[in-house]
């Protein structure tokens, strides 16, 4: 099990906003790394398998990852719902790998809750390039001001997108129609929409995921 590095919960077990405000499984593993496994049909290991939190009303809120779940779980935070077929084994005890927890005490989420960061934009374009429509791993990527910085371009969700670093040199210190480069889509900020979609991109793989996400 885990240190309490990794769990969700302080040290009284509470779910903290900024666990809740996270879609992300684990905290292990090479940097950059998270976003790849998470939208790419590649395995990681059995404890950074996502699972997906609701809130005690049912609501989906969250995707965390199995090691963290499971301290959820042991800590009396939260409780399994759905539960894989598959095992794993403490010294003591075998326990059932939960897919689906829910919080047993019901947390608000504040609408506009998503901190900007570069995690967060490469979740929101999903690991794709906004000018070439590639998909890359994090370690690829970089953020690109759509307007540059040196022309007045703010650092708004707005105004960041994704992008890789052949398109980003290609692109230089011009705004896209200069470079003759086109935008994947208009770049918005992270709402509970692009939550629900990612959550039910990263369960497509889970059907027992479907009942929550209504799809
Ligand atoms: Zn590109």
């Amino acid at each position: 099990m885990g240190t309490n590095r990794h769990t969700s919960a302080d040290s009284r077990g509470r779910y903290t906003p900024e666990a809740a405000g996270e879609i992300m499984p684990g905290s292990e593993g090479p940097p950059g790394s998270r976003t790849h496994n998470l939208l790419s049909p590649r395995r990681g290991s059995l404890m950074q398998e996502p699972v997906l939190v609701l809130n005690a009303t049912y609501e989906p809120i969250n995707v965390t990852a199995v090691r963290r779940a499971m301290v959820l779980m042991l800590k009396g935070v939260a409780q399994a719902e759905e539960l894989h077929h598959t095992e794993v084994h403490s010294a003591a005890q075998a326990h059932r790998v939960p897919s689906v927890i829910r919080l047993l005490a019901y947390r608000h989420i504040p609408q506009q809750s998503r901190a900007l960061s570069r995690k967060n934009i490469l979740l929101r374009d999903r690991n794709t390039c906004q000018f070439c429509v590639r998909v890359f791993p994090s370690s690829e990527l970089t953020l690109d001001h759509v307007v540059p910085r040196s022309r007045g371009g703010r650092s708004t969700w707005e105004n960041l997108v994704a992008c890789c670093y052949r398109c980003n040199n290609n692109k230089g210190d011009r705004t896209p129609e200069e470079a003759g480069l086109k935008l994947a889509r208009r770049p918005r900020p992270f709402t509970l929409h692009t939550s629900r979609q990612l959550m039910r991109l990263i369960g497509h793989r889970d059907e027992r995921w479907r009942k929550y996400l209504f799809y």
